[in-house]
């Protein structure tokens, strides 16, 4: 398999930092048939039976005879799999009904069509569980049937499937080959049933981006501090040209970052921020991602309980998804200004910790109360978007953060929250993740009615509640809008990822399509472009305010 000459793209940014992470290479190929396979290699199928039904053997004739598959079991399994008559669709199948196996050398699996308003049609949460349950062979191959709109969230499904930390002693070092591809139903009859070398581009690149993402997330803090992360940023800005902007520990406390500052001083490795600008002299707008990259949450002296502190590691998910989705995006070619802003820090425990009733001032000028050390995103990225707006001048600013646990009992382990001050991109945010996959859903954007709950008598705002049952998901965003300021006429939508993040104890890369999609329309890859928005989308908020 390993003739497809495809592994040699897939940069080694993946694989830099960690001796020993686990040694599977994936890669995505125009056609099953380029496939160099061996008798012992085997192959899975995943489509909706609508789908598979109309992939026939003769799509698949080389791959089939390579395996040894005989043409009869393959037709018969496909008719028992995906009857062709709508009725028979609703007829329950046995135990396993939903999977046939040559062998274990061919695997077929059906996933079901059916899908509500608020999930995605692409139904990728299924295909990672596939996956993760049938490719264990040295060589396999995973071919998916579906729309051709649908393979962005089917490679990332695929992608999150294989993770790459791993500290398992007796993980296998031996490295192992997963190459997968498309075929796409609605271009059967037109002959272009197999991704373009554009769409091949972006699958390769979203995955790797993906398994970057959530090898940061799932790296214990002791191989993941500020420093470690910062040369993650390094390496992704070699590999794009680029060169990080840092500013670090004492120097953030010298030009204003006190939120940055306080939270990470008490850490050893100090805090950062950096940042990556992809500029274009032809940009349309400018748009910045700044992410929550707590590297490790004890909560500081308002320390989580035992329970509660496990894993914290995972609290620096929005940066890692805002460096995955960086990378993904100025790869594959992004026509309009793009930064990325990484706020790093560990919010530990120490003679120097930041303290409650303590009075920071952040770089948007504002002062803030100190009533909860455990409230230190909101801290951080007010400094980072202040920092988008004024010295980046960006129209549109979104920040992505494992922010609040209330984001579950809001959207729960699926949906992201999003927090936006636009209702046209709230909508186009909804839109993009059903494409992509990485789900979001709206929260309540009343500032007047719920900013009130900050309320302090010796600073700015205090940084944390006077009452959690009051949509405390929106007010934490709202906290971090406040230190953009009220005169900023742009764009801001907050993610708060704090569940979708991870999915049980791994980390899913959540972020990296969300981000790539909303902005497809940036995008120069016709896989992007043809996820992002339809209309072109406002550079202004529709807020009205009076000035009083
Ligand atoms: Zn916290």
């Amino acid at each position: 398999m390993s003739e497809t000459g495809l592994e040699t793209q897939v940069s080694d940014l993946t694989f830099a930092s960690k001796a020993g992470a686990l040694n599977v290479n994936i890669s995505f190929v125009k056609d099953v048939s380029e496939i160099q396979l061996a008798k012992n290699d085997s192959m899975l199928m995943i489509g909706k039976s609508k789908d598979l039904k109309l992939v026939q053997h003769s799509h698949l004739s080389s791959v089939l005879t390579k395996l040894q598959i005989p043409a009869n079991w393959y037709n018969e399994s496909i008719n028992y799999l995906c009857p062709q008559k709508k009725t028979d669709e609703d007829t329950p199948k046995p135990a396993n009904g939903n999977t046939v196996s040559w062998l274990n050398k061919l695997v077929i699996n059906t996933i079901s069509g059916k899908f509500s308003r608020n999930n995605t049609p692409s139904r990728a949460h299924l295909i990672s569980k596939i996956v993760k349950s049938n490719c264990f062979s040295e060589n396999q191959v995973i071919l998916i049937a579906c729309e051709r709109r649908n393979a962005v969230a089917s490679a990332c499904a695929v992608a999150r499937s294989f993770p790459l930390y791993t500290s398992k002693t007796n993980d296998s070092k031996k490295q192992r080959n997963v190459a997968v591809s498309f075929l796409f139903t609605d271009n059967l009859t037109s002959g272009s049933i197999n991704p373009t070398d554009d769409e091949v581009k972006c699958f390769n690149a979203v995955a790797e981006s993906v398994r970057l993402t959530a090898k940061i997330v799932d790296t214990p803090c002791a191989e993941m501090t500020t420093n470690n992360f910062l040369d993650e940023i390094k390496r992704v800005a070699k590999d794009l040209g680029l060169e990080p902007m840092v500013i670090e520990g004492e120097e953030l406390n010298n030009r204003g970052f006190g939120g940055l500052y306080n939270v990470g001083k008490a850490a050893l490795h100090p805090p950062k921020l950096v940042v990556l600008s992809n500029l274009k002299p032809q940009a349309k707008r400018t748009i910045a991602w700044v992410g929550k990259g707590i590297v490790y949450d004890t909560g500081g002296l308002c320390i989580k309980s035992r329970a509660g502190m496990c894993g914290m590691k995972q609290d620096c998910g929005g940066a890692a998804g805002v460096l995955g989705a960086f990378y993904t995006a100025v790869k594959l070619g992004f026509e309009d200004n793009l930064h990325a802003v990484f706020c790093l820090a560990e919010n530990a425990v120490g003679p120097n910790a930041y303290r409650p009733d303590d009075i920071i001032k952040l770089y948007s000028g504002k002062t803030v109360e100190i009533t909860n050390t455990d409230a230190e995103g909101r801290v951080v990225l007010g400094d980072g978007v202040a920092y988008a707006r004024k010295d980046l001048k960006a129209d549109i600013i979104v920040d992505m953060a494992t922010l609040t646990g209330a984001q579950g009992a809001a959207t729960g382990k699926y949906h992201a929250a999003v927090l936006t001050n636009s209702e046209k991109w709230e909508s186009a945010c909804v839109d993009a993740s059903k494409l992509c996959a990485d789900l979001c859903y709206p929260l309540v954007f009343s500032p007047e009615l719920h900013f009130s709950e900050f309320n302090s008598e010796v600073a700015d705002m205090k940084n944390s509640v006077s009452n959690p049952s009051n949509a405390a998901s929106a007010c934490a965003g709202l906290f971090i809008h406040s230190h953009i300021g009220p005169k900023y006429d742009g764009i801001w939508i907050h993610l708060d990822i704090a569940s979708p993040v991870s999915d049980g104890d791994r980390a899913t890369g959540f972020g990296v399509a969300l981000l790539n999609s909303l902005f497809g329309d940036s995008s120069l890859n016709s896989a992007f472009k043809l996820l992002g928005p339809t209309t072109t989308l406002p550079l202004k908020n529709e807020e009205t305010e009076s000035d009083d």
